[in-house]
């Protein structure tokens, strides 16, 4: 039997680098067998694969939707924009909107610069920091994601050691280990990087301490530095006013991507008066920045987003499906760990150190028609309400009691129906 996926696999493979074309974080290679490639469609909370399967989409197209596929507001502003024109010789109203919008929404934030990706958007930020304080470290913290230029890209390949050369690391949570890093640098740190919460691939997540934030917050007034928050996952899900909203910490800078302009490519840096002439200085730009498409999709979406309390839904959505998930999981016999907020959760079985179990749970989801990654925290969207929670925990259940039997040797069958098994 043939697949579209598997066809289209193959056909990606011979003109495409890596196994299936497919690079970095979508590549199937990081995934458990039975994971399609390619999507056709997505509609609310659910995607459908080429195969014609659909899922329960508790990946969000790795945060990107946060309203939910195809949301109909979104995309009238989106079809109204494109009929008008998207790339011009230069921005259109919807800019200014949006980032009259976007200072007015985010606490710290008196200017906006719009990019593409998230890397655009953090790079800027180091460029940023470095004009305004003429210094040349940047501190993050270990194991933190902040993008795939070179100076940050996980994987050192193509890379030379001068990419990386002023880039100092620190523990999340751990204030000393941030200290210790700053004394490293000589006093030469133009920026202290950031994300609001710790969501490192593969490993539970933690929340920021209100002791970390304030402490970080209080080092880079003493040492003139800029403190940098990388909103680009957890941004418009943890906070609609900014993520350190709430433990009253404002950043002097934040990089802001994925959900904001609900799968739209938008990404933004947003930055405090101080830093304005800083941003005023440094050359940046791209072919696609100034596109008014993506731009008239955001304010779309942040205006959803805020007149529906879109925080407060997916939160509560987020903490019932916790409740299911240790209910099911109880039942049957498991021990689970769920960490991070409840709007974008990951889970992980004890005693799991290699996630065989995960992998497997996650596999057996996938089956029941609920799509989870066992390496990356999920996400919740404002379309996951009672039927799709209720849909996903029931999917779970099942997948829980195939890791209470063990049984995954009779498991590791695709999906695909097309004996494409790949064992990863
Ligand atoms: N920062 C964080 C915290 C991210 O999660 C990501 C993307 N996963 C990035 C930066 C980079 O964003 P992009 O992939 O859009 O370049």
């Amino acid at each position: 039997m043939s697949s579209e996926d598997a066809a289209l696999s193959s056909r990606a493979a011979a003109v495409m680098p890596w196994r299936d074309g497919l690079y970095g974080h979508m590549s199937t290679a990081l995934l458990p067998a039975g994971y399609p490639q390619f999507y056709e469609r997505g509609q609310g909370g659910r995607v459908w694969d080429v195969n014609g399967n659909s899922y329960i989409d508790l990946m969000c197209s790795w945060g990107t939707i946060v309203l939910g596929h195809h949301h109909t507001a979104v995309e009238a502003a989106v079809a109204n924009q494109q009929a008008l024109g998207d790339c011009l010789n230069g921005p259109g109203r919807p800019m200014v909107e949006l980032a009259e919008l976007l200072t007015e929404t985010i606490g710290h934030a008196d200017w906006a610069m719009f990019a593409k990706n998230g890397t655009d958007a953090t790079t800027i930020c180091t460029m940023v920091a470095r004009a305004a304080t003429g210094r040349r470290y940047i501190l993050v913290a270990r194991g933190a994601y902040h993008g795939s230029a070179p100076w940050c890209t996980p994987r050192l390949d193509g890379t030379i050691a001068e990419d990386r050369g002023r880039i100092e690391r620190y523990d999340f949570n751990d204030l000393a280990t941030v200290q210790a890093a700053v004394d490293r640098c000589g006093g030469d740190v133009a920026g202290i990087m950031v994300s609001p919460f710790k969501h490192d691939a593969g490993h539970d997540q933690a929340l920021a301490t209100p002791e970390f934030a304030s402490g970080l917050r209080a080092l880079c007034d003493r040492l003139g530095a800029a403190l940098i928050l990388d909103e680009v996952r957890g941004g418009f899900r943890l906070n609609f006013g900014g993520s350190w909203d709430e433990l009253g910490v404002d950043a002097d800078l934040s990089a802001w991507g994925k959900a904001i302009a609900n799968g739209y490519p938008l990404s933004v840096v947003l930055g405090a008066d101080a830093l304005r002439d800083a941003a005023s200085s440094i050359f940046v730009t791209g072919s696609y920045w100034y596109s008014s498409v993506a731009m008239a999709a955001a304010l779309a979406t942040l205006n959803v987003l805020r007149e529906q309390d879109g925080v407060r839904l997916m939160r509560a959505a987020g903490q019932r499906l916790r409740e299911g998930l240790q209910a099911h999981a109880a039942a049957h016999g498991l021990e689970i760990l769920q960490t991070g907020p409840p709007q974008l959760p990951y889970m992980t079985f004890a005693g799991d150190p290699a996630k065989e179990r995960l992998r497997l749970f996650t596999q057996e989801a996938l089956r029941n028609g609920l799509w989870l990654h066992p390496g990356h925290n999920w996400f919740l969207s404002v379309a996951h309400g009672e039927r799709e929670i209720e849909g996903a925990l029931a999917a779970a259940g099942k997948a829980f009691a195939s890791v209470a039997e063990g049984s995954e040797g009779a498991r590791a069958v695709s999906p695909l129906g097309d004996g494409s098994e790949q064992r990863v």
